[in-house]
């Protein structure tokens, strides 16, 4: 410990788990600056106090390290919660009112948009059609998000805006659905969001302002920290989300330090300014660059090896080609942008695993930290190919809690096995990081570790968790959302864990995740966010 050192905060009393190699626990932390300078006992911590240093007493609260979400979309996030909210609508008839609602409070000819509708959870069991919107909105434009943000539905004043007929073709890689007559019934799949909203799920191009965007990135960043977020990672961002986050961050209003991606038709760009991963500071950084390459499960558009047992025509849907993937992994790591590569099925994670060894072999790279985000549908040759790469899985464990009642309908009993198969990654040394994917799912990063430690739903169900063969042990968890989510953006030496020299990012939790019985561990509480020695966030306590 540094002698005649005075600390600008000290925290006492503490149950500190700093989330170390070997998992230490500590009674107490300094800060000075936005750096941890010394961990301890309360008396050696108290021994450095002096007359400006502000003491916080955790009264024996559990201390860890701040959370990191590796895979969010923030524009979105602030977008939808001001948005129609159909998460929770059980029938046709009240989607239809809650439609309705909104359109009334929104002037006419502006649009109305909405998120989080899922026909299953509906009674009728079907997408709802154009021709019902218009019903309840026919004179404002209407786009309303699938939650599995692959399927969208338009009404009529906005498929005529933007042309579509039912003469318009099915762009690549998307579909516009057509009843028996061949009329469009509003229903777009995948690559068809281009024909309305090009750009927009990265962007927000084309349906709201910058100054929308970035209030919606305010709004998701203020949320951030009330989660404990200490480090959020945008998985796909555009020039809006770049311009704001400066603004942001200049303005000192943005409280949660942020990684971004960008969408991978920026790579050119990219590469022509010289820009490289790790470019920006400690609170606004680039990352790297994104690309999707399958679709999605629920809707049958994650790509598979073999066909989907429940409809047994299709294995999936590759967005892109095979030679999109190797050109863009190439140029991105010969050019030192580190990728990360949504892939969902595991014939998505085996194309892409072979290009990484292609683009490994014709341009060796140190470390370069390639990651697949998801990674949901496995095999066992695929994980040794995630060891002996080094690939980090960016895997999504919230989504066990609805997919554990799909999965074993699309894939059947032998490669069900490969499902969320965490503990499997996990037993072969391969590095996880972990994210919520919110909105699709709540950034709640304890959720994550709910859903990863015990495999079942909010409900406790089922019981025993799903292939509970596969929950992993809750200081892994923890470790995904601490020090895995530094390491998956290379800043596992400055922050992730409680170690002096690193950020003071930190947050003071209900209970200690280690002792409480792991069903609960989705109810804990984050009384206090600090991000480098600053409180962020604050709430009873
Ligand atoms: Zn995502």
């Amino acid at each position: 410990m540094n002698k005649g050192l005075y600390l600008d905060v000290a925290i006492i009393n503490a149950n500190v788990i700093t989330v170390d190699k070997r998992m230490t626990r500590v009674e107490a932390v300094g800060i000075t600056g936005d750096k941890i300078a010394a961990i301890g006992s309360s008396s050696g911590i108290q021994s450095m106090v002096g007359s400006r240093t502000k003491v916080i007493d955790a009264k024996g609260r559990t201390v860890l390290p701040g959370m990191h979400d590796s895979h969010m979309h923030p524009l979105l996030v602030g977008h939808f919660a001001n948005g129609v909210q159909l998460g929770e609508v059980k029938n046709i008839p009240e989607f239809l009112e809650r439609v309705k609602e909104k359109s009334k409070v929104i002037p006419k000819g502006q649009m109305v948009l909405g998120f989080g509708w899922n026909q299953e959870r509906m009674d009728e069991g079907r997408y709802p059609t154009r021709w019902e919107v218009d019903t309840v909105a026919p004179d404002h434009p209407v786009f309303l998000i699938h939650w599995n943000a692959h399927i969208y539905l338009v009404n009529t004043m906005l498929m005529k805006q933007k042309g579509i007929t039912g003469d318009t073709p099915d762009p690549p890689g998307g579909t516009i659905e057509k009843d028996e007559r061949g009329e469009p019934t509003g229903i777009l799949l995948e690559n068809a969001i281009n024909l309305v909203a090009p750009g927009f799920l990265e962007t927000g191009a084309g349906l709201f302002t910058f100054e929308q965007s970035k209030a919606a990135l305010k709004y998701c960043a203020d949320r951030a920290v009330e989660w404990g977020l200490t480090s959020i990672v945008d998985i796909l961002a555009g020039d809006a989300q770049v311009k704001a986050y400066q603004e942001l961050e200049s303005e000192c209003k943005l409280p949660v330090r942020v990684n971004f991606y960008l969408g991978y038709q920026y790579l050119d760009n990219v590469v022509n300014i010289g820009l490289e991963s790790g470019f920006g500071d400690c609170k606004v950084r680039f990352a790297g660059a994104k690309m999707i390459v399958d679709g999605s499960l629920s809707s049958h558009t994650a790509a598979l090896r073999e066909p989907y047992v429940d409809v047994p025509g299709t294995r999936g849907v590759m967005r892109v080609t095979r030679k999109e993937i190797k050109d863009f992994v190439l140029k991105a790591t010969k050019n030192r942008v580190r990728v990360d590569v949504h892939a969902l099925g595991d014939g998505a994670i085996e194309t892409v695993v072979e290009v990484f060894k292609e683009v490994l072999k014709e341009h060796p790279t140190k470390d370069p930290r390639l990651k697949i985000s998801h990674c949901i549908i496995h095999g066992k040759d695929l994980i040794a190919d995630f060891k002996k790469l080094n690939i980090i899985a960016n895997v999504q464990p919230v989504f066990i809690m609805k997919g554990q009642n799909w999965i074993p309908k699309f894939v059947g009993p032998e490669r069900e096995k490969y499902g969320h198969a965490y503990k499997s990654l996990l037993d072969a040394g391969v590095h996880m990081c972990s994210g919520t994917d919110a909105p699709i799912e709540t950034m709640n990063p304890f959720m994550n570790v709910y859903a990863v430690s015990v495999r079942k739903d909010p409900n406790g169900i089922p019981r025993d968790g799903w292939h509970p063969e596969q929950k992993i042990p809750v200081d892994q968890a923890l470790r995904m959302v601490t020090i895995e989510g530094a390491y998956a953006t290379g800043e596992e030496d400055v922050k992730g864990s409680i170690e002096i020299g690193k950020y003071a990012d930190m947050v003071i939790v209900s209970d200690d995740p280690l002792e409480i019985p792991p069903d609960d561990l989705k109810n804990i509480k984050v009384l206090m966010t600090m991000v480098g020695g600053k409180v962020v966030h604050q709430k009873d306590f």
